[in-house]
């Protein structure tokens, strides 16, 4: 597991509660034990939890501590891979897609009401075009929301209206929805782990997983402690490198943020007063929202791999004053970065290592919402029911053989490709 600081990020600093779970000694017995508290494990977890499992999550550093505590806290609708995913399905994709694409937000929207979790949650997201196929990408979902029904406002804007909207001339046009939108997300995960301890889930933290012994009752072995389990869930997602399979078929990305000093109203005013997240169509993407004490969260990608937030705010700094050029006095006070699992085909990776060892992992930038979904289909799968499980275990994932061992290089080679692809 790589070593990321979690400290220096807004979130970490920001966050209203801080866990102190004991980490696993001696040995236990449950029915699902889950490695990993991120939103796969947590949610995972809470969605077994509220049908009666007893459910023991083992994270090797906090609650939130991966890419769940450190993201850009947009809420995006779709699921990544979906044309893959479509090919196995034939004709039933459409169906399918028109209740999973937004299944996770509702998820999310009833854990945060039924629990009483404070995370910082608004409605509201703008998609901006760059280019001009990405006008015709917005028409393409713009149709298709208007054949699904789609239940909250969307429209189109133009130029003008965007620079209207979100204050820059860096974009051609847009697609408002406000059925997606934007959290807190180290709050979220919190007060979902939170949420799990009080249905009954126990929680180790500070306990990496070192070993799973495979049986009839797999064993998740740390140094001081194991859990037995009817059933492992592998949570761990670009954190994870302890089983074989699970090499080779997702990339570890490395996506940074920085976060400014807290905006004037003025400045709010003219740059989001509607509050809204936003998030180019690149895939060596950039994306930025307005935090709840107003501080402009700018996130994209860097020609870095390491964790020094001097040099993450050198590289970041630049592409913001791009979009917003009347920050440039602006002092930014956070800078962190987190890794991200994209699959080499881009279709999250659900699937097994055994029949009672699952593993869920790698949704590509969109996983504060397919998580939340991933979670229910795990939780399903455990009780047995596998339909939506299989739509995404049956995709076969594609290998790069000695990716694992050549990620940095073969990560810098891919993004060299996509950016050379986003300029066309
Ligand atoms: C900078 C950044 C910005 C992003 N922005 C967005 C966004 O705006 N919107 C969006 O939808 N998605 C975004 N993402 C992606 C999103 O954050 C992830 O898809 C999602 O959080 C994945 O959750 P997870 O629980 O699967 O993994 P993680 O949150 O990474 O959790 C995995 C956990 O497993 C633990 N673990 C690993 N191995 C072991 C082991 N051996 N023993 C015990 N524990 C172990 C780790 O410590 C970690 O806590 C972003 C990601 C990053 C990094």
């Amino acid at each position: 597991m790589q070593s990321q600081s979690h400290t220096g990020s807004y979130y970490a600093a920001s966050v209203n509660d801080v866990t102190d779970f004991a980490p696993l000694r001696g040995d236990h017995s449950t029915d699902v034990c889950i490695i990993g508290a991120g939103f796969t494990g947590i949610s995972s977890a809470l969605h077994l939890l509220e049908r009666g499992y007893n459910v023991h999550v083992v994270e090797a550093n906090r609650v939130g501590w991966g890419a769940s505590g450190r993201n850009g806290g947009q809420i995006i609708g779709g699921i990544s891979g979906e044309k893959v995913i479509a090919k196995n399905l034939g004709k039933d994709a459409d169906i399918v897609f028109k209740d999973l694409r937004w299944a996770g937000h509702e998820i999310i929207r009833e854990r945060v009401l039924k629990y009483g979790i404070e995370c910082d949650l608004k409605f509201g997201y703008l998609d901006v075009a760059i280019k001009q196929r990405h006008l015709r990408e917005q028409q393409a979902d713009f149709d298709r929301m208007q054949n699904d029904g789609f239940p909250h406002e969307f429209r189109k804007l133009s130029a003008a209206e965007t620079q209207a909207t979100i204050g820059t001339s860096a974009y051609i046009g847009s697609l408002l929805n406000m059925g997606n939108g934007h959290l807190h997300p180290l709050k979220l995960c919190v007060g979902e782990a939170r949420a799990a301890v009080s249905l009954g889930a126990t929680i180790y933290e500070q306990s990496p997983v070192i070993d799973i012994q495979k049986g009839s009752r797999p064993r998740v072995v740390t140094q001081n402690g194991s859990v037995t389990a009817d059933v492992v869930i592998l949570a761990g997602n670009a954190y994870h490198v302890l089983e074989r399979k699970l090499r080779g078929i997702m990339f570890p990305v490395r996506s940074f943020i920085i976060a400014t000093e807290p905006l004037s109203e003025k400045t709010v005013n003219q740059i989001n007063p509607k509050d809204l997240a936003v998030c180019d169509p690149n895939f060596v993407l950039e994306y930025f929202r307005l935090s709840a004490d107003k501080r402009l969260l700018f996130g994209g990608r860097c020609n870095y791999f390491g964790e020094d937030p001097n040099i993450i705010k050198q590289q970041l700094r630049p592409k913001l004053l791009r979009i917003y050029p009347q920050l440039s006095n602006i002092n930014i006070d956070y800078a962190w970065g987190g890794t991200i699992g994209i699959p080499v085909n881009r279709v999250p990776l659900l699937g097994r290592i055994a029949a009672n060892i699952f593993y869920c992992q790698g949704y590509s930038g969109h996983g504060v919402n397919v998580t939340h979904l991933a979670g229910k289909i795990m939780a399903d799968a455990v009780a047995g029911t596998v339909e939506q499980f299989d739509m995404f275990a049956n995709v076969k994932p594609l290998i790069i053989p000695g990716a694992h061992y050549l990620s940095t290089p073969m990560v810098a080679l891919g993004m060299m490709y996509y950016k050379i692809k986003d300029r066309l």
